[in-house]
């Protein structure tokens, strides 16, 4: 803690005696204030230390984050790549509009954000089943037709075509996920009325969505009333875009991802991942990057996290903010958490033109700029959407396929190809009905799990609703003998106008 330098002119004596006691309380409450080491620099990781400090408990019981992140930079799968001289959102690109915590973040850090329906290319999209389209929207009208058909016409003549084919199917899947989404708004509801939450569970019972996650997509879509046709077509499309999964998914996961194919989207413009790198700055966290911990170890009352790089630190508090699936980290005493496997996701760019013989036309411009997928085995990737238009025959795609995509494939899908990249995703939990879930609390002491979560949806948003929890969690079990506990449920608590207005 910096103390000021003296102003100039000398203060008189009483003001000066008053200074220093000030700098002398806040170097103590530094010196004791708790070490919250957190494990991951996503939306997960970020946040946490961002609620931690906006729901901060009084100086005397201050709280440092400190964030760990082995790769360069943060943002986890929250990721940007370039391409024929663009950038691209990688893992995490749309927010859906009701996605509040991301909406304050983005306000309170001062970001831009930008509106995806805007840019999206995909309004002219097809349901390809590998030997034809079973069904394609119209073509998006070009800047030289009629503007009435352009900005009146085309929308209305669109929505009778789909309508045509799934019926009234689509309001009540439109239901379904409104549903959905007003029970998950109850997670904004101020934290005088909001528990806080021991288990994932708890947290899921108390909005109504736990017994989503209980059973498979599929199941609840049939007792929705949901036509075969729609289910097997379009709901199938948006799960594969969304999870690279079946509808076989659980049904919460599958709500989520029905709700990612409206509209309002939006993202933060030059990547959202400025999201992790703002909330981290803006709670004063100490950030590690490039250090891998491979061993949490609970010594008394506290713990000691190892990094690959042999460094040690000393944690009151241990937050893991990653999946833990796949990761080898190593916990003394054990830990034991239910499977989980992973759905990998892997994403391709390809700077070129699409092969419009690959899909049985003669001219690229007829195959859909968004080209999405039933479920079938043969069919090699999820799908295929075009992200710019730099002119008629030079573009950039994304793919999402489940495995990888080789290059005599993209030969074969592409008629000419300048520049590929591709990345393989731990992207999500691979989602299966009944889910099982991890505890928040991985020890019973201070060993806390924010993707326990992520098997119920793993979103942005969902990152973040999660880590406010153990935030509150954190914050509550460490001064659970201190009237600080009874001020967090307080309305009246700064702290928590403060993150009303957030
Ligand atoms: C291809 C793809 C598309 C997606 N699309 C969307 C979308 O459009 N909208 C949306 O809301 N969500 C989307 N998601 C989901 C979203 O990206 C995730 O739910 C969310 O970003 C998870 O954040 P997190 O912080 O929990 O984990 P992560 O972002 O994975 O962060 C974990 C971090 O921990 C670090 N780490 C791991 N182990 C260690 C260790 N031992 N030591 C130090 N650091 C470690 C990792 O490097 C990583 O940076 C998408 C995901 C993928 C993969």
């Amino acid at each position: 803690m910096k103390v000021p330098p003296p102003p100039s002119p000398s203060p008189p004596p009483f003001l000066l005696t008053l200074a220093l006691a000030l700098a002398a309380a806040s170097a103590s409450a530094s010196a004791s204030a708790a070490q919250v080491c957190i494990i991951g620099s996503g939306i997960a990781g970020s946040s946490l230390s961002h609620f931690l400090h906006y729901h901060r408990p009084p100086p005397s019981a201050a709280i440092h984050s400190i964030i760990f992140e082995r790769s360069p930079s943060v943002g986890g799968r929250m990721s940007t790549v370039s391409i024929a001289g663009a950038v691209f959102e990688a893992g995490a690109s749309i927010i859906h509009p009701k996605n509040l915590h991301a909406a304050s973040f983005v306000e309170t850090l001062n970001l831009t954000s930008r509106s995806m329906d805007s840019s999206s290319s995909s309004s002219y999209f097809g349901v390809w089943d590998g030997r034809r389209f079973v069904f394609r929207s119209l073509p998006t009208p070009s800047e030289s037709d009629w503007s009435l058909y352009r900005r009146f016409l085309h929308p209305i003549v669109d929505d009778l075509r789909i309508f045509w084919r799934y019926g009234f199917s689509l309001l009540k899947m439109r239901r379904f996920v409104g549903d959905m989404l007003g029970r998950f708004m109850r997670y904004y509801e101020g934290v005088e009325g909001r528990p806080v939450f021991e288990s994932v569970e708890e947290m899921l019972r108390w909005s109504g969505l736990h017994g989503l996650t209980q059973r498979a997509l599929r199941e609840e879509l049939v007792e929705a009333g949901l036509s075969e046709r729609l289910i097997s077509e379009l709901v199938t499309v948006i799960t594969r875009i969304n999870y690279g999964q079946s509808v076989s998914i659980s049904g919460l996961a599958g709500a989520v991802s029905l709700a990612g194919s409206g509209s309002g989207f939006w993202s933060v413009k030059e990547g959202n991942w400025q999201i992790a790198a703002g909330l981290i700055k803006h709670s004063n966290a100490t950030l590690h990057l490039q250090e891998e911990i491979i061993s949490v170890s609970r010594v008394e009352d506290h713990y000691e996290l190892t990094s690959a790089e042999g460094n040690h630190y000393h944690c009151d508090v241990a937050v893991v903010a990653t999946p833990l699936d796949e990761l080898n980290i190593s916990f003394i005493p054990p830990i034991s958490i239910p499977p989980r496997k992973l759905q990998h996701t892997y994403t391709t760019f390809v700077h070129g033109l699409i092969n419009p013989a690959y899909f049985g036309f003669t001219l690229a411009s007829e195959v859909p700029d968004l080209v999405g997928t039933v479920e079938s085995p043969d069919l090699p990737f999820s799908c295929v959407a075009v992200q710019k238009k730099i002119s008629e025959d030079d573009k950039v795609y994304k793919i999402f396929s489940r495995s990888p995509m080789q290059d005599d494939l993209l030969d074969k899908i592409f008629s000419t190809r300048k520049d590929t990249i591709r990345i393989n995703w731990a992207a999500y939990p691979h989602f299966e009905a009944p889910e099982v879930f991890a505890p928040f609390v991985l020890d019973g002491f201070h060993l806390y799990y924010i993707n326990a979560f992520e098997n119920a949806a793993s979103t942005i948003e969902t990152g973040a609703v999660a880590a406010e929890n153990v935030a509150r969690l954190i914050l509550s079990r460490l001064h659970s003998r201190s009237p600080y506990v009874q001020e967090l449920r307080s309305p009246a608590l700064e702290e928590e106008k403060l993150h009303l207005d957030l």
